[in-house]
């Protein structure tokens, strides 16, 4: 039997009204914590920096950092030579944004290749290495945290290509005596792509001894590593202030 196009309607318009009618008499979850209104941000172009960002290298200068008179900058990028780079301002908490690219002439093995490295706080190590085809040890290669995790994936790019690093880095806190009080967290992403998820640091990351905290300020400078090769960076920037918004209780 065939419905007639008036049943089909008024089933239609019957279920319309009950969907809405249920909507009406369900109860809205509210925290009732008073969140304060988030701060307008321009994001700034892809790749950042955000208005809100500190700004480390734009291209033109390493005026922000000791040792960056020895790297060579041209045409909006620093080449690593002659020594690491620390900057002059210090850290602690920080999201951070850095674009590299290992020496598209492809010299020397394993650590000998596009090595460098980007060390928080100037003792906690997110590799930088040519790890495109070039086997080395796992918690050695390029998003590794040095000697203490190996990154999930490994999203090399090839040599001389350009490649980013978005770190949201939560720093230890130390006691006064130098003890542990929260261990520093790291979350990486390499060229957008989930390599560290809120990972555990044990310490720092020494070639020569285990992992183990030892006592720093609050705040630390940024160090960009030499390793003896031509390691380019360009777009460098940091943004402090990354605590979660807070809200009131009524
Ligand atoms: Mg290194």
């Amino acid at each position: 039997m065939r419905m007639s196009s008036t049943l089909i309607f008024t089933l239609f318009a019957f279920s319309l009204f009950a969907s809405f009618a249920a909507g009406w008499w369900v109860d809205e979850y509210k925290s009732g914590i008073l969140w304060p209104e988030p701060k307008v941000l321009d994001s700034g172009p892809p790749g950042g920096p955000p208005a809100d960002a500190i700004v480390l290298f734009d291209g033109k200068s390493l005026d922000g950092w000791e040792g960056g008179d020895k790297w060579k900058v041209e045409g909006g990028v620093a080449t690593s030579v002659g020594g690491g780079i620390t900057s002059k301002q210090k850290f602690g908490d920080c999201q951070l944004h850095v674009e590299f690219a290992t020496p598209e002439k492809v010299e020397g093995s394993g650590q000998g290749r596009g090595n460098s490295g980007v060390y928080l706080m100037g003792q906690y190590e997110l590799q930088i290495l040519d790890s495109h085809g070039n086997p080395t040890y796992f918690d050695g290669q390029c998003g590794s945290i040095y000697k203490q995790q190996p990154p999930m994936v490994n999203v090399s790019r090839k040599p001389g290509e350009w490649q980013t690093y978005d770190i949201v880095f939560t720093a230890p806190r130390l006691n006064d005596d130098g003890s542990l009080k929260t261990p520093g967290y790291i979350t990486a992403l390499h060229n957008g792509v989930l390599i560290h998820n809120h990972f555990e640091l044990q310490g720092t990351t020494s070639y020569t001894e285990p992992p183990k905290y030892h006592k720093h300020a609050d705040k630390e400078s940024l160090h960009i590593q030499f390793h003896g090769n031509p390691v380019k960076f360009r777009n460098i920037w940091l943004r402090e202030n990354i605590e979660p918004l807070v809200g009131k209780k009524p």
